[in-house]
């Protein structure tokens, strides 16, 4: 039997309407409205696109977004003078990097510089540990999206084996730090897995929760998942023009209960994500 697809552009949407609503409640309430600051360096096309979609979904939400478009000889010097700007602007609530960032400038020190009040991605460190400690300020967005995925979709987290596939401080590390924790859509026995983890086909079989965040095209196949699980497909990888996810959809639907599509999965939630980060900076003020 065909899987359950999880329609990830549905429950963004959703999301994104209650997002909006809360925006309306807050700025009334308060007379503040909420504001992202983006910056894009260089002219990566992809990054292009995935900073206007961001910015639309904020300008939809009730959300003010301003862009800082920097050339891409930029120093670090000078993004890391602008980032003190946006740091100290008290009309400012969120600041998102896009990454990748230019070969002359250390990503790290970057994300280092924005204040752990504005981290909307939650990538500063103070803001990861809060997480792991199970005391949130901010989600990360595409964990947080996975998870609003789980729920939608009905799945039993708790008690659950999920297995990561990937490690990455954006996706996989912190995505298994929060199926570990207590609370809704958690609760897992979790298996993080990476380029370095023996015998991966035997551990992604034991998977009820498969996610795969490894940025590999149709890297996951059929004969890698538990009949009925639940397999949640974060990669995005361009093949031939066309957008495919890390798993061979078309096979792994016969074999799962559920799985997200891509595009059209995770993607969606990730953003929708990011605008509830932004309206709780706002609130934090
Ligand atoms: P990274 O490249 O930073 O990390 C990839 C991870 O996969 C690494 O931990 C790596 O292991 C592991 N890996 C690579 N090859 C294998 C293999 N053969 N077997 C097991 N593990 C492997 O990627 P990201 O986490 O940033 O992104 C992953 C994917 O998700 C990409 O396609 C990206 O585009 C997509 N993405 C999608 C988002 C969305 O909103 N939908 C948001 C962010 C990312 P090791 O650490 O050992 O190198």
């Amino acid at each position: 039997m065909s899987a359950q697809i999880i329609d990830g552009k549905a429950v963004a949407a959703e999301i994104r309407e209650q997002i909006g609503r809360d925006v309306a409640e807050f700025s009334a309430q308060s007379g503040v409205t909420p504001h992202l600051a983006a910056i894009l360096v260089g002219d990566d096309p992809a990054s292009a696109v995935y900073v206007r979609n961001k910015q639309r979904a904020c300008e939809n939400a009730g959300i003010l977004s301003t862009l800082h478009r920097l050339p891409p000889e930029t120093t670090q010097a000078d993004l890391l003078d602008l980032i003190a700007t946006l740091n100290a602007d008290g009309d400012v609530h969120g600041i998102l990097v896009q990454l990748p960032l230019p070969s002359q400038i250390d990503e790290q020190t970057v994300l280092d510089a924005v204040t752990p009040l504005k981290d909307v991605d939650c990538f500063h460190a103070e803001n990861v540990g809060l997480m792991v400690q199970g005391r949130p300020r901010f989600l990360p967005c595409t964990p947080h999206g996975v998870q609003q995925l789980l729920i939608a979709a009905g799945t039993q987290v708790a008690g659950a084996h999920a297995v990561v596939l990937g490690r990455s401080e954006i996706v996989g590390k912190p995505m298994g730090m929060m199926l570990v924790q207590r609370g809704a859509a958690a609760d897992a026995t979790v298996t993080i897995c990476h380029s370095r983890t023996k015998n991966l086909a035997e551990i992604t079989r034991q998977a009820d929760i498969l996610i795969a965040a490894i940025g590999k095209a149709n890297f996951v196949t059929a004969d890698m998942v538990k009949p009925g699980a639940v397999v949640i497909d974060v990669g995005i990888n361009r093949v031939d023009d066309k957008l495919v996810g890390d798993v061979d959809f078309e096979a792994v639907k016969e074999v799962a209960s559920a799985i997200t599509p891509v595009p059209g999965g995770v993607g969606p939630m990730t953003i929708a994500m990011l605008l509830r980060n932004t309206l709780t900076a706002a609130q934090l003020r």
